[in-house]
């Protein structure tokens, strides 16, 4: 497999053309922003400790039946992975009500809600990734409804095997973010990544947040709270 030119550059990660035109590099990076990019930071190491932790989240999504881009780890910082056509949404799924939920409704971080919540971004920067409905989705000719349906199944199902994952981790998962591609035959696949800068993971003994929150607030020992994730990882996967 050769890596061939740059074919994107996120925030987290880059992505690169290989010369199989329905793969490509996912290249994590040490990079960390917030506040649509108004904070920005290098965390030294971070990269290589998202790689690896969502390569496990991949592998375990995958053995629970999940389908996603993700193909193989090449190396500390690359993924080799399925090259989809990324839809404009972030699909965000709460258990717990934190972060924009809450200060957006006036609800106390760590609130528990009866139901779980699942909202829906349109990824347009200039816009800030303003919060949509479905309708929005549809009419912004982001998604049809059939895909929306079989999007919202998938983030259920995430929702599930993550949770298992992280309880057996003493891990409460508080909220997360993913985002879905179509693949040239029209599959709809988790894309983009699973790892502490897209979820909210707080210890279940001591409540103490082990994700970006840590970055965003200035909570500081950012890449220790990743480094602790990745080791409770490999204990619960190695079992
Ligand atoms: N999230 C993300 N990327 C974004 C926005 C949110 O990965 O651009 C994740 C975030 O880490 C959290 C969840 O989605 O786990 C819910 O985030 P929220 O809407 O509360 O926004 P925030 O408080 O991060 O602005």
């Amino acid at each position: 497999m050769k890596q061939l030119e740059l074919l994107y550059e996120g925030n987290g990660k880059a992505l690169y053309r290989t010369d199989d035109p329905e793969r490509i590099i996912v290249r994590y990076k040490d990079t960390a922003t917030a506040f649509n990019n108004i904070k920005k930071a290098t965390i030294e190491n971070k990269g290589i400790l998202n790689n690896a932790i969502s390569t496990i989240l991949f592998r375990e999504l995958e053995r629970a039946g999940v389908k996603t881009h993700y193909i193989e780890t090449l190396n500390e910082r690359d993924q080799l992975c399925r090259r989809v056509e990324i839809i404009p949404l972030e699909v965000i799924v709460r258990n717990v009500i934190a972060g924009s939920m809450a200060q957006r409704l006036g609800i106390e971080e760590g609130t528990k809600p009866s139901n779980v919540i699942y909202d829906l971004c349109y990824k347009r920067d200039d816009l800030g990734d303003p919060l949509i409905n479905d309708h929005h989705a549809v009419a912004l000719g982001a998604a049809t409804y059939e895909e929306l349906a079989q999007i919202y199944a998938m983030a259920q199902k995430i929702n599930t095997v993550l949770l298992d994952l992280f309880g057996r981790m003493r891990i409460n998962l508080i909220d997360f973010k993913v985002e879905f591609g179509r693949t040239s035959d029209g599959e709809i696949v988790l894309a983009d990544e699973v790892s502490p800068d897209t979820c909210r993971l707080w210890d279940r003994d001591t409540n103490e947040k082990l994700d970006k929150d840590r970055f965003r607030r200035d909570l500081g020992h950012v890449r220790e709270a990743y480094g602790e994730i990745l080791s409770r990882l490999k204990k619960v996967v190695n079992e």
